[in-house]
């Protein structure tokens, strides 16, 4: 008690405190795309595996795989999917399913009566106006049902190889915390990124941003005192600064542990995820990527 009191009066006063802070210089627009794509070459060093974490075989597969993505994480669709994909293999297949049969495959990826109806609107549309296939186009995947601009990026991001920035619930908190913008809508972090990076990198950089929010930049728990780029960033110390405590909060490969995928690509450093009838033996999909409560949503 005594020792704080001591502590508390030699503390510095509070306008010497004051006099010796000067006002932070706002960083130019140039030295800001600087440091952004310094950060993305950063990034692309700790993630050179990086990759959608959604398993998929074709484009049809990463459709349906990134509707069933919203509100919940690639590894649980990654687990719901094989037993649906074996089901109803093409849009024909699926567009002709009944309904609640199709409902209760996916129900384990949450909101499945809406998701179900997004699944059946939009096999039937590829089915009826696109000759069963998916279309390479932004304009045309629009015009599914369910399919935003954030699904029509990854679809063609990583299906048809045409660069796209993938804006999800990572990504916009990412682009905000290293402040590269601060808008709050999808659409418009999107423009003010792509006018940062050159178009070759948007896919990638997309990968990277995005792993490096669900291993290290958490929403609620961002790991400062164990991230990479926090000398880059100046949103450092939002989060745990300690490096002991901050290592703790590190996820994935990261952390020794398995991926999301099932199926991860030859490159990825750490182990595929369990396939859920390996992980669950209660008729419920176990999440094991989910410790933290942070899903995927998008
Ligand atoms: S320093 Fe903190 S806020 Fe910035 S990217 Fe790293 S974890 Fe996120």
């Amino acid at each position: 008690m005594a020792e704080s009191k001591v502590r508390k009066a030699a503390a510095p006063k509070p306008a010497a405190k004051k006099a010796a802070v000067k006002p932070k210089k706002p960083e130019s627009q140039l030295a800001m795309v600087r440091r952004a794509r310094r950060i993305n070459r950063e990034l692309a060093e700790l993630y050179p595996y990086a990759h959608p974490e959604l398993d998929f075989d074709n484009p049809f597969q990463l459709l349906v795989a990134t509707v069933l993505s919203a509100q919940t994480t690639d590894l649980r669709v990654n687990q719901t999917t094989p037993a649906l994909f074996a089901k109803y293999p093409t849009p024909e297949d699926m567009a002709a399913a009944v309904p609640e049969e199709l409902e209760e495959l996916i129900r384990p990826t949450g909101f499945f009566r809406n998701k179900a109806k997004s699944l059946l609107g939009l096999s039937t549309a590829l089915r009826d106006e696109f000759g069963g296939e998916v279309p390479g186009r932004l304009e045309d995947l629009v015009t599914l049902p369910g399919v935003g601009r954030k699904t029509a990026n990854v679809v063609l991001g990583n299906a048809f190889g045409v660069p796209g920035i993938t804006v999800d619930t990572h990504f916009g908190r990412l682009a905000r915390r290293f402040g590269w913008t601060a808008e709050e809508d999808p659409v418009k972090v999107e423009a003010a990124v792509a006018a940062i990076f050159p178009t070759s990198e948007w896919t990638m950089l997309s990968h990277r941003v995005v792993f490096h929010g669900r291993r290290v930049c958490h929403a609620q728990k961002p790991a400062c005192g164990a991230c990479p780029v926090a000398g880059l960033c100046p949103s450092y110390g939002v989060g745990v600064t300690d490096p002991e405590k901050a290592a703790g909060l590190l996820k994935y490969e990261l952390a020794g542990k398995p991926g999301q995928r099932l199926r991860p690509p030859a490159d990825f450093p750490g182990e595929a995820a369990a396939r859920a009838d390996a992980v669950a033996h209660d008729g419920r999909v176990a999440d094991l990527a989910t410790a933290d409560g942070e899903g995927d949503a998008a």
